[in-house]
């Protein structure tokens, strides 16, 4: 397909993320982006229902963010952040911080999720040890993901992504999360776990596990969960990567639950999806025991891009159009959709379950097949649905959509047009 040889180019020369390269079929060539669509060189467009990858969220090639980029690397594209500071960095911090939860006080600049969370971790430990703690154990959430570098790797499940790395990996208790029919279990090993003086901090995707299936979970359980970290001094790490900015209905999904948390990953949706850059926000009192007149209490850590203007300058832009409130009504708009098509295929006989919460839906489906991820029928249906002219990943078995705020009603019945359609010729799709 197509009429240039971009992919068969690409072929020869590169390495794609997460992709089984032998089986891999040509990458498709994308040439265009505008609002929910994407166009191949031949100029087919497609339905993002993915956001790409989970961080778009205003549309592709938005003129408004575009041209804040624009403006901002005519003017100052990039200057060390140790010595010097610069407005977009402290704008987006001060913007941000007003609407995180309150106990959130300093703002940490990095590249992606997974640094993101690297730097929560060593916040943590390195609090503990600050304050004349240190302790060892990092609780999390079985089934959970927080990146692909080594921290993140050590604090998310076990599996067959992360298996040759296990011998390198550092130990973690992993805790059922409080999904229904789990949450006495899940309350149950977190009072036992916490007994011990050794916890430094619980790391957790809160009310929806991403990578791990869009896998969601009430917030009730998580609020008693997290008054128990609390009263035993373990730190709290929110990783908002996929959760911020809206996607759950809230501006955050620790919005649902009373107790904050002390630190919180950003990183995904922040810059509306144009531009790389992560997070690490933390309350007052862990900034605080950094601040000493021992040198050896610094945070030794930092990125060469670490608030890079141009990244800065394109959350800035996004936060500009999520602060419009007509947006967070559309957002309500996508939720009640997907709510109704949850209630619609509920009780389908392909179906094991149905979720959704906030801009995100997801479906299970039964297959013969037991495997999760390397489920076979994920090929099969994210190729269906791009002859349909939809862009889909489903996670094995789980088919899932998370597209960019911008999606219009048509669009939205397009994808379940498209789902009706699927499920009328499984399971020989
Ligand atoms: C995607 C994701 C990450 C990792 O972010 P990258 O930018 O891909 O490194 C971390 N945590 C969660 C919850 C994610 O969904």
């Amino acid at each position: 397909m197509g009429n240039s040889d971009i992919s068969e180019r690409d072929r020869k020369v590169t390495w794609h993320p997460f992709t089984h390269q032998k089986e891999a079929a040509y990458p498709l060539n994308i040439v265009k982006g505008e609002g929910v669509y994407l166009f191949d060189e031949s100029g087919n467009k497609y339905i993002d229902a993915f956001s790409s990858w989970w961080v778009n969220l205003h549309g592709h090639a938005n003129p408004y963010i575009a041209e804040k980029i624009y403006e901002q690397a005519k003017t100052l594209e990039q200057v060390a952040f140790s010595d010097f500071t610069h407005a977009p960095a402290v704008m987006l911090a001060e913007r941000l911080l007003s609407h995180l939860p309150t106990n959130q006080s300093r703002i940490f600049y990095s590249d992606n999720g997974s640094t993101s969370v690297e730097v929560a971790l060593k916040m943590a430990i390195q609090y503990q040890h600050n304050i004349g703690t240190p302790k060892k154990k990092i609780i999390a959430f079985e089934n959970g993901y927080h990146g692909d570098t080594f921290g993140s790797m050590s604090v998310a499940e076990r599996n067959v992504f992360n298996n040759p790395f296990a011998p390198f990996l550092f130990e973690v208790q992993l805790i059922p999360a409080p999904i229904k029919g789990m949450e006495k279990t899940s309350l149950g090993q977190f009072d036992h776990a916490l007994k011990s003086e050794d916890v430094c901090a619980f790391i957790y995707e809160p009310l929806i596990q991403g990578a791990g299936g869009m896998v969601m979970y009430e917030p009730e359980t998580l609020e008693k969960i997290l008054k128990l970290c609390k009263a035993h001094k373990c730190i709290t790490i929110a990783d908002e990567v996929m959760t911020g900015f809206g996607r759950t209905g809230k501006f955050w999904a620790s919005n649902y639950m009373n107790t904050k948390p002390d630190i919180i990953c950003l990183s995904k949706g922040i810059t509306g999806g144009f531009m790389p850059l992560g997070i690490t926000s933390c309350a007052g009192f862990i900034y605080d025991a950094f601040v000493s007149d021992d040198k050896t209490k610094t945070f030794y850590h930092g990125h060469s891009y670490t608030a890079n203007p141009l990244a800065c300058a394109a959350a800035n832009a996004s936060l500009d159009l999520l602060e419009k409130h007509e947006l967070f009504e559309h957002v309500q708009f996508i939720a009640s959709f997907f709510e109704r098509m949850k209630k619609k295929y509920q009780n389908h006989p392909a179906i094991i379950d149905c979720r959704n919460r906030g801009a995100i839906f997801a479906m299970e489906l039964k297959t013969e097949e037991r495997t999760h991820y390397l489920n076979q029928v994920g090929r099969k249906i994210s190729s269906f649905f791009l002859k349909k002219g939809i862009i889909v990943r489903p996670l094995g078995n789980i088919l899932y959509f998370i597209p960019p705020y911008v999606i219009n009603q048509a669009q939205l019945e397009e994808l379940e047009k498209c789902t009706d359609e699927m499920l009328s010729l499984l399971p020989n799709l």
